[in-house]
């Protein structure tokens, strides 16, 4: 609890730290041999392990670890040699263990940190842990038909691999926890440990925010948001949060550590549950499993098994291409369009016309049909031969859009477009 600090000025600066839980791409459960696969029937990717049945045990499924590894790597994390999993110990229908195996004070990698851009330039938002875990099941309260009011369980998620990173409570606005977002999701992307799917909940995240009086140094009484499944969704419930704790400060009164529930529909947060306190999880050191130890001839194979990350690719269509910055922070947002992007650029040797037409028209079009690039219908190379026409004169800017357009729906060859409707001048 804060005591009361009245500040009828009213100007309050800003603390959040994310913890973001992503799904790792492993073909199998993280402690058992199931099936990660998603959309299955219910309750058909598990065994007696992930359901909890008495006297199995769990076996650690190397690639998570060596996703996770990846992760920290890439963020500059600290990777421990001698890691440890810890039951985490609380009753919910979801959990048939009635724990949840994840990391508690050895986690896998410590330290590290997310650079992000900012209106005032680049800053790097340090990172506490990265831990691994094990997903919880999924209780589904309608949709089922024939099911009435009843709530049903799917266990099909229960022993997912998960790993949690956890920011340190730097982010200083609802716009910079929007950048944290967006390059995590970028690097996860590039690394290909998770597919940052929010629908489907392979990328989840809880926000903790507080508010303190200006030049104040002890950090304010931290709320937890659940529920945001989007990042828009994050940030509007952050700026919520925030204009609502200024206001309860404001007029002298005092903020609760608590967990609140963000409903997207009235664009406001309630109350959810008083926040659990670590003990109140009373975790020990999982029994059935043997500590983590990771060999340094294992990290530096893994280190020198990266890929070239966000920030290395973005220097490099800058330089390579000479394109803006700006352009090239948005093409590398997911490797798919970094990708796609490089291809059109090649093949039209007009770097700066291709980032154009891809900035403009191609994210254009999948906007409006809320899409990601794998959905684009014009191959790289067909992008490209339009921006030659155009750049050779042979079609005008506006019978471009036109062409563009039909290639988009109809899915031909530019030039057969171009000869079909005699737009050549
Ligand atoms: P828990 O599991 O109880 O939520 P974690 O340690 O996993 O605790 O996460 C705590 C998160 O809350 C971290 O991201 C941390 O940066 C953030 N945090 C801690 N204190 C504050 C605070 N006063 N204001 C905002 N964020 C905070
Ligand atoms: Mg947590
Ligand atoms: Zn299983």
């Amino acid at each position: 609890m804060t005591e009361h600090h009245p500040n009828p000025a009213g100007t309050y600066d800003v603390n959040i730290g994310l913890e973001v839980h992503a799904q790792l791409l492993t073909r199998t459960k993280i402690f058992c041999g199931c099936t990660t696969k998603f959309g299955n029937p219910p309750n058909s990717n598990t065994c007696p392990v992930c359901l909890g049945m008495p006297g199995v045990l769990p076996v650690l499924n190397r690639k998570a670890v060596e996703c996770a590894i990846k992760v920290g790597l890439a963020t500059g994390a600290k990777i421990l040699r001698r890691s440890l999993f810890a039951r985490k110990n609380y009753f919910y229908p979801d959990l048939p263990k009635g724990y949840q195996i994840s990391m508690y004070d050895r986690p896998l990698c410590t330290g590290g940190g997310i650079e992000i851009e900012t209106p005032k330039g680049r800053k790097r938002i340090g990172l506490t842990r990265i831990h691994l875990e094990e997903d919880a099941g999924k209780l589904i309260h309608e949709g089922i038909a024939g099911a009435g009011d009843r709530t049903c369980i799917d266990l099909n998620r229960a022993g997912v691999p998960l790993i949690e990173i956890v920011s340190e409570p730097e982010i200083a606005s609802p716009e910079e926890a929007h950048s944290y977002l967006s390059a995590l999701r970028s690097l996860l992307l590039h690394l290909g440990v998770c597919d940052c799917n929010m629908e489907e909940g392979s990328l989840r995240c809880d926000a903790n925010v507080s508010v303190r009086p200006a030049l104040r140094k002890e950090l304010g009484t931290r709320i937890e948001l659940k529920n945001l499944n989007s990042f828009r969704f994050i940030q509007r419930a952050l700026q919520y949060e925030i204009e609502r704790q200024s206001a309860v400060l404001r007029e002298g009164g005092t903020l609760v550590q608590e967990s609140r529930l963000y409903d997207p529909a009235a664009g406001e947060t309630l109350p959810m549950r008083s926040k659990e306190e670590a003990h109140d999880y009373r975790y020990f050191p999982e029994p059935d499993l043997l500590p983590l130890v990771v060999e340094e001839a294992w990290i530096d194979e893994i280190r020198r098994g990266l890929p070239e990350l966000p920030l290395a690719r973005k220097g490099r269509l800058e330089k390579e291409y000479g394109i803006p910055a700006y352009d090239a922070g948005v093409l590398t947002s997911t490797p798919g369009l970094a990708d796609y992007f490089e291809a059109v650029a090649r093949a039209s040797k007009s770097p700066k016309a291709a980032s154009n037409w891809v900035m403009r028209e191609v994210l254009g079009k999948l906007k409006e049909e809320k899409a990601g690039i794998a959905a684009c219908p014009i191959p790289p190379e067909s992008l490209a031969e339009l921006i030659g026409l155009v750049l050779a004169g042979t079609i005008s800017g506006t019978s471009a859009a036109e062409v563009f357009e039909e290639m988009w729906t109809g899915g031909r060859a530019p030039a057969e477009i171009v000869g079909e409707r005699g737009l050549a001048l």
